[in-house]
């Protein structure tokens, strides 16, 4: 199958329409309009076969996660996703797995209403970029820079299960399959805040979201603001299927560690805490509040029930940097 053939087939044409794309897919650059006052977030990320998922991953959910977390980065600035592009290189032509692939893709870009401008197609060993673009008020990005002492800091959801899973597939822990099902289900198929970036516009003072794990990406936060922060790790939220595969000292380097979960780490002055609390509850957010910032310049300091805590030496690899 040519290239133009294999675009026409699986991207063009297919998926949604928006009305501020002027040309998509089929000449040398697409053309779109950012409304007036408005910027544009642009965000673009990678995955390679071997280094960022097993060679057996569902093309399906492989279509789902590259772009879900490209709309992470954009939901961590408070911006609505609007456009990608999708720079595709395939060893072979395998129909088969273009079909799922491409099914995977259009479904969660249908989901959130975004369009598929372009792109290019090669040949080489598996690799897939997404490069998102999305708008956002003029002035109004969340970035990593804002937190002030006394601020508090909020994580959208349980923590880890990503981690675990891959875990669970590489070093053969004893998970019942319903854990199982429920923990891959969070690295498939991971669901990108972007409601809850939205709602965080205007009240929160900072956000990231959490793909290098939390101490890492917390780490972003403290470093970017110059601040410092205590965390009270017995408030991370936890799935229970977590909660059920593994004894409280072995889930640690995996909620506070590992990343792939892509939840929002934010932080929020005392005087809005409340009121975002309760919008984000309106849009079927549980954001959970874990510790406080303070004064300092980037230090970040764990308690586990009033005492300090150091977490174990040596925690698991991060299997996709
Ligand atoms: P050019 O050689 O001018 O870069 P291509 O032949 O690579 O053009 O692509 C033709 C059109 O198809 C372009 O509009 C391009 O953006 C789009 N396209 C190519 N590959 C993909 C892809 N994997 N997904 C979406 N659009 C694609
Ligand atoms: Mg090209």
């Amino acid at each position: 199958m040519k290239e133009f053939e294999l675009i026409n087939r699986y991207f063009k044409g297919r998926g949604i329409t928006r009305r501020d794309v002027d040309l998509g897919i089929g000449d040398d650059c697409a053309l779109v309009s950012v409304p007036e006052n408005y910027q544009l977030a642009i965000t673009t990320d990678t995955l390679v076969s071997g280094v960022h998922f097993f060679e057996d991953i569902p093309p399906r959910a492989l279509g789902h996660r590259v772009l879900a977390v490209n709309l992470s980065d954009l939901a961590a600035m408070g911006a609505e996703p609007t456009w990608i592009s999708l720079a595709l290189t395939l060893p072979s032509v395998d129909l088969d797995w273009l079909e799922a692939f491409t099914e995977g893709l259009h479904e969660i870009a249908e989901y959130y209403n975004v369009q598929i401008i372009g792109g290019d197609t090669t040949q080489g060993p598996l690799s897939i970029t997404v490069s998102a673009k999305g708008i956002v008020p003029r002035g109004k990005a969340l970035t990593r820079a804002g937190a002030k002492a006394g601020d508090w800091i909020f994580v959208t959801g349980p923590l880890g299960d990503a981690g675990l899973a891959i875990e669970a597939r590489k070093r053969g822990i004893a998970i019942t399959p319903d854990n199982r099902h429920e923990v891959e289900k969070r690295f498939f198929y991971p669901t990108p805040r972007v409601a809850a970036g939205q709602v965080l516009r205007g009240l929160a003072t900072s956000a990231i979201d959490i793909s290098d794990g939390l101490v890492a990406d917390l780490g972003h936060i403290l470093r970017k603001s110059q601040v410092n922060a205590v965390v009270q790790v017995e408030k991370v939220p936890m799935s229970a299927a977590l909660k059920n595969t593994l004894v409280e000292g072995e889930r640690w380097p995996f909620v506070l560690n590992y990343g792939d979960d892509y939840e929002l780490l934010f932080t929020v002055s005392d005087a809005n805490k409340g009121a975002l609390e309760n919008k984000l509850k309106q849009y079927g957010v549980e954001a959970k509040c874990i510790g406080q910032i303070q004064a300092g310049n980037g230090q970040l300091d764990l308690t586990l029930k009033g005492q300090k805590f150091t977490l174990p030496k040596g925690g698991y690899e991060h299997f996709s940097d």
